[in-house]
């Protein structure tokens, strides 16, 4: 499959300027050729060309955070319970929704069972349209704490077990969800969460010795400041770390995850749906919470990546871009945002070598955009084209 986009405008995410009048080469799935268009060695009669004029070439995005068992919305939550078939039927849905905007890598970081295991190996294998997917398997929680459908545990051992099977049902890398006790679970005199680093790091010792990262869910006090310090991957939300946690996932390589839109969405949806004064508020004090969990990321020189929390909240599909614009609204500069859903993205996921960059020999996953998403991060929903390992597929 030969294919050359041809005079465009090419911002290649390694960190070089954007630059204008470029060409790019695909062959086989592959960047074969990088370089000006006037340079380009080869005859345009020959190869399938697609005019760049005036249009920005970008790496694929990489949406870091998403749960395909669940389209978002207001009762995001509740869908996630929905009869197996629905949930399977959904996921193929929103994954040809994730790719058509842009998106082709996701880490797909929960579904109830294990659900998206299957989804990625089936994807794979080409029989629906969908990003490259890596999947977490089911969400590890101790018992009495988070959602119900997520695998409980209570002690060590039985985390260690946890983990074990998720590795044995094929999973790319360990979800943990740390979490305070749901009301009226928490027994008399135990701890605000029933986790601490050490037994958090157990789950880290045997994710990494089977050659997983592990992906760590926190959003209270608490849970912020024992995730930071267990040398997890990357900590999930996180609304809550402090000066000092981040300076521990600064020390210990931890990416943060920040998925800003979710309170952004929520407080769409409260004026929508006419919530409660209450819980708009506590949306707008997580929102603000979150804001400035990522001034000190950046401040700390913590990796910060893009991922969006479609359907693990209320956050729909396919809006990356509007991830990216929070980023950039949270202090980041442009082209380091767009970096925080590509290339950074990329190295999360372990795959730096062969995807988040528009350089030669790595997996040709591109977008084309009508405008220049560097000089307004809008741009990022005007795609006028997305390939996958050179093809063509929006
Ligand atoms: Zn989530």
């Amino acid at each position: 499959m030969n294919l050359l986009i041809d005079t465009v405008r090419l911002w290649d995410g390694t960190g070089a300027a954007t630059q204008p009048r470029m060409a790019v080469e695909v062959r086989d799935g592959r960047i074969a050729w990088v370089g000006a268009a006037a340079e380009w060695p080869g005859r345009r009669a020959h190869v399938e060309v697609v005019d760049g004029t005036a249009r920005t070439l970008i790496p694929g995005l990489i949406d870091c955070h998403v749960h395909y068992s669940s389209p978002g919305g207001p009762d995001w939550i509740a869908q996630f319970t929905d009869p197996p078939a629905t949930l399977s039927l959904r996921a193929v849905e929103l994954t040809g929704v994730s790719l058509r905007s842009g998106i082709t890598s996701a880490r797909e970081v929960g579904a109830p069972e294990g659900l998206n295991i299957r989804l990625a190996h089936a994807a794979a294998a080409g029989h629906f349209p969908a990003p490259h997917l890596r999947a977490a398997g089911t969400w590890i929680a101790h018992h009495g704490t988070y959602v119900p459908f997520a695998r409980q545990f209570g002690d060590a051992s039985e985390l260690r077990a946890a983990i074990r099977d998720e590795i044995a049902a094929g999973v790319d890398l360990i979800k943990v969800a740390l979490a305070p006790w749901n009301d009226g679970l928490r027994p008399d005199g135990a701890p605000e969460i029933p986790f601490d680093t050490d037994l958090l790091a157990v789950a880290v010792g045997e994710a990494h010795a089977a050659g997983l990262t592990v992906a760590c869910h926190a959003n209270d006090p608490a849970s912020c400041r024992i995730a930071a310090r267990a040398g997890v991957d990357s900590l999930e939300h996180g609304m809550f770390l402090e000066a000092d946690d981040l300076a521990a996932m600064a020390t210990n390589g931890t990416v943060l995850v920040p998925t800003l839109s979710v309170w952004d969405d929520w407080l769409f949806y409260g004026r929508e749906m006419d919530w409660p004064a209450a819980r708009i508020a506590r949306a707008e004090g997580l929102r603000d919470a979150s804001r400035a969990a990522m001034a000190g990321a950046i401040r700390a020189g913590v990796p910060v990546v893009a991922g969006t929390d479609a359907g693990g909240g209320s956050v729909r599909h396919g809006r990356i871009a509007r991830e990216i614009e929070l980023l950039i609204d949270c202090g980041m500069d442009p082209a380091s945002a767009l970096r925080a859903a590509t290339r950074e993205g990329a190295r999360l996921l372990g795959e730096a070598d062969a995807r988040g960059t528009v350089e030669v020999g790595k997996i040709a996953d591109l977008v084309l955009l009508d405008h220049n998403p560097l000089d307004d991060p809008a741009a990022l929903r005007l795609v006028a084209a997305v390939f996958q390992a050179g093809r063509r597929v929006a």
